[in-house]
């Protein structure tokens, strides 16, 4: 038997050319992917389609939905954390965070995660899969139908390497886009990526407005390998001349995410010599004071390290910014949730 296509993941074209196939007008693909886009889910709410469409698509079409396993609400500064089950029963999680420029959501692009960073509770099982397209936008509409506001800035810094499920992510950012969906300018997006090269070579051709963010937390090779087993494959050098290429193509600057971690790499040394590697290239440096993840060992920087950090990196004529931490009291960081939940369940 031939899969159910699920409507959610498809992009306006995709809805019209599958329409066609059923022998029906094109616009008809139109209608509903601006139903899915306002949240419905049921084609029987779709009334502008007539009933026999309706039949017809749901012989060989379906609309994937995300449950609400669990919503924690921080009482610092009202971010959510979502539990979200999948239809195949794996659960994924995300973040939505007020700020007074607009809310902001922070999506996971896979269950779980191949990369390995030492640090990151995501990972430590590895991956199980890609989420699709539709998965990720998912997390978008149901934040929003839960919060009952608009969401009008997406990250894409949840679990998973956005990179290693570069299609499905590139097809999100295609709907997630488009004016009859949830319009979200690329300029509003950020993807996080730990460092695959041709990826995101490919990607400054193809998506030269999304802001690009890239997880550094070291400043020579031999730490961050030992940090980051992508760094094995794409070492520093490789790295930051991507980096460099990437902001001359798109007159923009990149960020450096950088994981402060006490006595591992939050050194007066550690500080010098990351101004040295990337004080040719546009950027923009976020320093993260670690989320202590039990399983891993590190412990967070003290703040006196990390304002020091910041405060060389600013004298050497490099803008660092200290990440404000938002959800703390809900382990709103990358993975752990996910975690506890699959320990407790
Ligand atoms: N795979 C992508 C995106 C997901 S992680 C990436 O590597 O960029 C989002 C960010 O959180 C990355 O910068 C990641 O390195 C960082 N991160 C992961 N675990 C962390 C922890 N325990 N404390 C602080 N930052 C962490």
């Amino acid at each position: 038997m031939q899969e159910k296509i699920d409507l959610k993941s498809c992009t306006i074209e995709e809805l019209e050319n599958f329409l066609e196939t059923l022998n029906e007008k094109k616009f008809r693909g139109k209608q509903i992917f601006s139903w899915i886009h306002k949240g419905v889910e049921d084609l029987d709410e779709m009334t502008n389609l007539s009933k026999d469409l309706r039949e017809k698509l749901k012989e060989k079409a379906y609309i994937s939905t995300l449950k609400i396993e669990n919503v924690l609400i921080s009482t610092i500064d009202e971010t959510r954390k979502y539990l979200f089950l999948l239809e195949d029963g794996n659960i994924i999680e995300s973040v939505w965070m007020k700020y007074k420029h607009g809310n902001s959501v922070c999506v996971s692009t896979q269950v779980g995660c191949k990369m390995g960073c030492s640090f990151c509770a995501s990972t430590l099982e590895g991956v199980i899969r890609n989420l699709t397209a539709g998965e990720i936008l998912d997390q978008i509409l149901s934040i929003q139908k839960d919060a009952k506001e608009r969401v009008s800035n997406v990250v894409l810094m949840g679990s998973g390497e956005p990179f290693d499920n570069y299609e499905e992510v590139l097809k999100f950012l295609e709907i997630v886009n488009h004016k009859n969906g949830l319009n979200i300018g690329l300029r509003n997006i950020t993807i996080s990526t730990c460092g695959l090269v041709p990826k995101l070579l490919d990607f400054a051709e193809k998506k030269p407005q999304v802001t690009l963010a890239i997880s550094l937390h070291a400043a020579n090779d031999e730490l961050r390998s030992s940090m980051m087993p992508i760094n094995r494959k794409y070492p520093l050098e490789e790295l930051l001349k991507a980096c460099k290429s990437y902001t001359e193509k798109t007159n923009k600057r990149i960020t450096f995410e950088y994981a402060l971690i006490k006595d591992v790499n939050d050194r007066e040394k550690d500080a010098i010599e990351l101004s040295k590697k990337i004080k040719n290239i546009l950027c923009h440096v976020n320093l993260i004071p670690l989320n202590q993840v039990d399983e891993r060992g590190y412990e967070r920087a003290n703040m006196d390290r990390v304002r020091n950090f910041q405060n060389i990196l600013k004298k050497k004529g490099i803008e660092a910014t200290i990440r404000r931490e938002l959800g703390r009291d809900i382990q709103a960081a990358c993975g752990q949730l996910r975690r506890r939940y699959l320990k407790n369940n």
